[in-house]
């Protein structure tokens, strides 16, 4: 998706944390490797988190800078910034409207460089993005847009970055809602409650997608042009990147469905696509029967 250049996008809450030094990765390349495949993209599951580090204090100047939708067009952080600004004015309405919550913003989004510490532990680049329930805050270090790309295949882009940002968020959204806990009940497998979170999250953010060429700055200005065919098959193919089975094919050879944690390439998409075409209120994914998952 393309931002209108001329819309506004300052009020979009992220923060940047900058380099940190000295944080000792525990276990080297496969342990590093295990890491990145247990919390990999997009995870509520938090076992993976390194212990330590520690954030220098924000210099934020960087992202100050990013006014508008040029900005966010040219640059990949300003991009997190403009969506974090659409997907704030979009689940203010869409929450209380589709799902029927009070909706409530999100801390700014951070993003970090390298490591960080979160409410959830301390977290690298490794990790991969994720939100943390109990600070309410997506943490995202954007050099994963690049390993999404080169290790997993997905097609890059300005709406397969922001799918991902969109995905986080959707977590947000369903730890107001509650349905976050049902996520941690430590269960894996197709039908699990974790597969139907992730693709509930998938489907909240095919519903923004949809809907974010409607989302407005205070003049009035749509943040978004609606997406080109070409642009949503971007999201769709770094919704197949992530897919379970895919990810075991390319990290351990072999596909295992009972350590499912966010539902096949198909699955992934397949909700995704859910999402844009029927809106937030169709992403039960608890409702329906596990066949139908
Ligand atoms: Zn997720």
């Amino acid at each position: 998706m393309t931002f209108n250049p001329n819309s506004d996008i300052s009020g979009g809450r992220t923060s940047h944390r900058g380099r940190n030094t000295g944080l000792a990765l525990g276990g080297g390349g496969l342990g590093v490797i295990a890491l990145f495949v247990i919390s990999q993209f997009l995870g509520v599951d938090l076992t993976g988190l390194a212990g330590g580090g520690g954030q220098q204090a924000a210099p934020d100047t960087e992202l100050e800078q990013c006014l508008t939708g040029e900005d966010a067009n040219e640059r990949v952080d300003c991009r997190m910034k403009g969506a974090a600004a659409s997907l704030e004015v979009y689940w203010s309405a869409a929450a209380p409207e589709q799902l029927g919550i009070a909706y409530q913003a999100p801390q700014p989004v951070v993003l970090f460089d390298q490591s960080t510490t979160t409410g959830c532990g301390g977290a690298t680049s490794a990790t991969g993005p994720f939100y943390c329930p109990p600070d309410q805050t997506i943490y995202l270090d954007v050099t994963f847009f690049d390993e999404l790309e080169s290790r997993f295949g997905a097609s890059d882009g300005p709406l397969a970055e922001m799918y991902v940002l969109a995905h986080e968020w959707g977590h947000h959204v369903q730890n107001l809602a509650g349905i976050l806990e049902a996520a941690q009940d430590g269960q894996t497998g197709p039908t699990s409650n974790g597969v139907r979170v992730e693709l509930q999250a998938d489907c909240f953010a095919g519903a923004w997608v949809a809907n974010a060429a409607q989302t407005t700055d205070d003049q009035g200005v749509s943040f978004l042009q609606p997406p080109t065919q070409a642009q949503i098959d971007q999201a769709l193919s770094a919704a197949a990147a992530v897919g379970d089975d895919r990810i075991q094919e390319t990290t351990q050879g072999q596909v295992t469905p009972h350590t499912f944690t966010h539902g096949t390439s198909e699955q992934r998409q397949r909700w995704f696509s859910i999402g844009y075409e029927q809106g937030a209120a169709a992403c039960d994914t608890f409702r329906v029967d596990g066949s139908e998952l």
